[in-house]
């Protein structure tokens, strides 16, 4: 029999249950679909998505397969293409974010109805969010209690790479991914983006082959040095599946048990990422609402509010340096440190008093390691109103935290070119990054800060403590 399967945020060869669960029944058609979820994704997360593609298709043929694209409403596109090559069943591995989930649903009940059987599988968490309660049987609002439930848990096995994968006796025909144009909506130089990133799961692999060899002893305590490569760097491909959260759990734990000091801090963080999906299943509102109802009449303001804060934030031009590195490593590579995530997204939504709704949709934008449940969820974390969140009166100042964590300055120099003799390369690139319309050179004078931290920091605090519920 042929099984059709359906490939999304799981590119990957190893570890993939629903591969060899299809492998297991006969011969295997992978697809991607090119649907309104694709159509919908922030410029950075397509292109990234398009490269992923790519890479996992050259694997797939190394693997004496194929991966078919095709464009439609997901439902339909399963349909035919089970009819052309007269396949019986639809294999996919789960997601879990409210549009994902209730398109699936409706494939499933879509495929049952003509004949066709339709399974999901796991594979893109440690734990299904569902899986893990309460004493009360309810679920967890706090990240460390929610840790102790599972850090001892049973984690699956990371599963071999299929020997061989069965090719259907003829290929049906597949679009070119060129003619989807997967840069279009990049306003920004791909060619720049692309020397940063890592694409596909060998990539991947080898990243988490060094970070556990050579890194993950200091994590702990470089990991907030935001000019240092010292965490990880494999959200990205976590994000689109390159490699799964198993694999990296199990390398950790092994780490951990050689002795390796940072490794049980790693293993906290993927939890961090099991927590995200967890509070998104529970209440997906996390999504586009506060996560506490009463903080919906707070006073931040939106971008038509603020214009020119939004527009120097979003530019890197707040004339305060770490948050302008930040948001400037943001543009030229997809990725921000985690401690630049929190110190920009706090002067965003507290020195600025900007909805953090505008920093969320601006890093979908530009991230691309971007993922639905832990930006959600960072974003709300830094603004207050999610759960577990930081207190209020945390207003981070970024030059205290610069003095802390990018001592040397290497972090802001990486990113700032305007007003020095010899910037640095990186530096330099963010103006080839940005789109000519914003008029930017690294000849500019360096602006002046929007609003001094002590008065932005006064501000926030007045109108945090003053608020009616
Ligand atoms: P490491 O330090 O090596 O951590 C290992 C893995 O643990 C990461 O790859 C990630 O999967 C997970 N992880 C670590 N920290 C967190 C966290 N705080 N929340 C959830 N998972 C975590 N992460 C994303 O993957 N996509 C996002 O869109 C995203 N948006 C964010 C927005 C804000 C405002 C904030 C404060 C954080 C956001 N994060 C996001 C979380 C975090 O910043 C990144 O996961 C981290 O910087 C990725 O770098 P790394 O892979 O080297 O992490």
């Amino acid at each position: 029999p042929v099984t059709l399967l359906w490939l999304r945020r799981d590119l990957r060869l190893c570890d993939h249950p629903a591969l060899c669960a299809a492998v297991a029944r006969g011969a295997v058609v992978p697809v991607y679909i090119y649907d309104a979820q694709v159509d919908g994704l922030g410029a950075a997360s397509k292109w990234r998505l398009g490269r992923g593609i790519e890479c996992h298709a050259h694997a797939l043929e190394a693997a004496g397969s194929r991966l078919i694209l095709r464009r439609g409403p997901a439902a339909l596109v399963l349909q035919e293409l089970a009819a052309e090559v007269g396949a019986t069943a639809v294999y996919w591995s789960r997601a879990y974010d409210p549009a994902s989930q209730s398109r699936d649903s409706h494939v499933k009940s879509d495929l049952r109805n003509a004949g066709i059987a339709a399974k999901s599988f796991g594979g893109h968490l440690l734990f299904e969010p569902w899986t893990i309660n309460t004493q009360q049987g309810g679920y967890y609002k706090v990240y460390s209690p929610f840790w102790r439930a599972v850090k001892d848990l049973p984690v699956e096995t990371p599963l071999d790479k299929p020997d061989h994968i069965h090719a259907p006796s003829s290929w049906p025909q597949s679009d070119a991914l060129g003619d989807w144009d997967m840069g279009a909506s990049m306003q920004r130089g791909a060619a720049v983006m692309a020397q940063h990133a890592r694409i596909g799961e060998a990539a991947a692999q080898a990243r988490l082959h060094t970070f556990i060899a050579q890194k993950v002893s200091a994590y702990k305590e470089r990991r907030d040095f935001a000019a240092d490569d010292a965490t990880s760097m494999l959200s990205e491909p976590l994000t689109y599946g390159e490699i799964s959260p198993h694999q990296c759990w199990h390398a950790a734990r092994q780490a951990a048990q050689s002795g390796a000091a940072g490794a049980e801090h790693f293993l906290k963080e993927l939890v961090w990422r099991e927590f995200a999906y967890h509070l998104m299943h529970h209440t997906p509102h996390i999504l586009e609402k506060n996560w506490r109802a009463g903080w919906e009449r707070f006073g931040w303001r939106s971008a038509e509010e603020a214009p020119e804060e939004v527009q120097r934030w979003t530019q890197g031009r707040t004339g305060v340096e770490f948050v302008d590195a930040a948001m400037r490593q943001m543009y030229v590579t997809g990725k921000m440190h985690n401690r630049a995530r929190m110190i920009a997204a706090s002067y965003l939504t507290k020195h600025l008093l900007v909805d953090w709704r505008v920093g969320q949709a601006w890093f979908e934008d530009c991230l691309s390691d971007w993922d639905i449940a832990s930006n959600a969820m960072g974003w709300q974390w830094v603004a207050g109103s999610g759960p577990d969140a930081a207190p209020y009166f945390r207003v981070f100042n970024p030059d205290t935290q610069a003095a802390k964590f990018d001592r040397d300055g290497r972090y802001r120099d990486t990113w700032i070119a305007e007003g020095r003799a010899q910037a640095l390369k990186t530096a330099l690139s963010y103006f080839d990054a940005v789109p000519k319309s914003w008029g930017l050179s690294p000849d500019d004078r360096y602006p002046d800060p929007l609003l001094s931290l002590a008065e932005g920091r006064a501000r926030a605090l007045e109108i945090y403590e003053n608020r009616d519920f």
